[in-house]
């Protein structure tokens, strides 16, 4: 039963991402698809081109990769590398080198988000209730205070850490809890692709519960609405890129009539405000995944602004009014 029920919430959560599906223009005759699980959600592979038993092969490989990273980034566990650092909060601390790149880069997004992405805000997740285990049962909603808030956002922030390279960080103050949700999904696709390619797959397309990165075809993944569960937002060609999605109906819970969901503003300490969705096209899913989450809590002026900014990013956003934003460049992948 238990199992069942497991089984019933994977699946709704493979079809809450968001994007809708992800699929070829043509149908061609050699092509493997494999869904495994990871990373809080349904991970679909798909590879063309190649001999099933390659495929499958570089379908597992790529897999162990991405349990690979989830076991150093997740803040699930006391055992992995940001685990221990939440709980022990060291002064300063030496990183394995993996951590210390993806540190550097979510640092590098912070700036360039003007602290809208911030990988410290673990504690105000918890407080929000958005850090939900395996089968924990949904307890009553009690809303966080505002004194709490305030005191968690106070001890939390990607200004109080500094970083030496090559792999030093001083937590200086910090004393909130890093929380990677935001990156460490786009990341460990990135990486899974790294995978594929050094094997030689040239044709492929990963699909991590709406972000996606694929290559060597005319790939094509539709957006999810974030209203209208049904329906696609819009349809993108992606060959050689990579297409995050953050929205507002992702995870949230409702207390009297007021929707709280679980992409935060570093600032307030409270959910963001002003979207509903924003879609992310760049080089690499580490970038686009983290840029999504940023994008939100910024508002569709200023994400745009910095879209058009940044070399070969492109985005996608729906307001709380319902209304389509979009960045200069994005009208190139529209699927005509
Ligand atoms: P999803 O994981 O559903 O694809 P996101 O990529 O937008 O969604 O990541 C949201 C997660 O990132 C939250 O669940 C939380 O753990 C973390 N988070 C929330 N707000 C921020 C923020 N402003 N910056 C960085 N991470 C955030
Ligand atoms: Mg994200």
């Amino acid at each position: 039963m238990k199992k069942a029920l497991v089984y019933i919430t994977v699946i709704l959560l493979f079809f809450a991402g968001g994007l809708y599906f992800s699929t070829e223009k043509s149908i061609e005759p050699k092509s493997t698809k494999r869904v495994k699980f990871a990373l809080g959600t349904m991970i679909e592979f798909t590879i063309k081109d190649e001999e099933d038993s390659t495929a499958e092969k570089a379908i597992n490989e790529a897999y162990a990769e991405i349990l690979r990273i989830d076991s150093i980034f997740t803040d699930y566990s006391d055992q992995s590398e940001i685990g221990k650092l939440n709980l022990e909060k060291p002064a300063f601390d030496t990183l394995s080198s993996e951590v210390y790149s993806l540190f550097a880069k979510s640092r590098e997004l912070w700036l360039k988000t003007n602290g809208a992405f911030d990988i410290t805000l673990g504690e105000l997740v918890s407080l929000w209730g958005f850090k939900i285990k395996d089968a924990e049962p949904v307890k009553e909603i009690v809303l966080p205070g505002k004194k709490e808030i305030l005191e968690a956002v106070n001890r939390t922030g990607m200004s109080k850490i500094y970083l030496q390279e090559p792999d030093k960080i001083y937590l200086n103050g910090m004393k909130g809890q890093f929380d990677l949700g935001a990156i460490a999904k786009g990341y460990a696709v990135d990486k899974a692709c790294e995978v594929l390619e050094k094997m030689g797959i040239k044709n492929y397309l990963v699909n991590a519960g709406g972000d996606v990165r694929g290559a060597g075809s005319n790939w094509v993944t539709g957006v999810q609405h974030p209203r209208q569960k049904e329906n696609l937002a819009v349809v993108v060609n992606i060959n050689g890129v990579a297409i995050a999605t953050s929205g507002d109906y992702e995870q949230f819970f409702e207390k009297d009539g007021v929707k709280y969901h679980h992409i935060l503003n570093p600032r307030t300490g409270y959910p963001a405000t002003g979207l509903m969705s924003v879609t992310v096209i760049a080089p690499d899913l580490t970038t686009a995944d983290a840029l999504a989450t940023g994008f939100f809590v910024m508002g569709y002026k200023e994400a745009i602004k910095l879209a058009e900014s940044l070399e070969n990013v492109e985005c996608y956003i729906i307001d709380a009014t319902g209304q389509e934003h979009q960045s200069k460049g994005f009208y190139k992948y529209i699927r005509s």
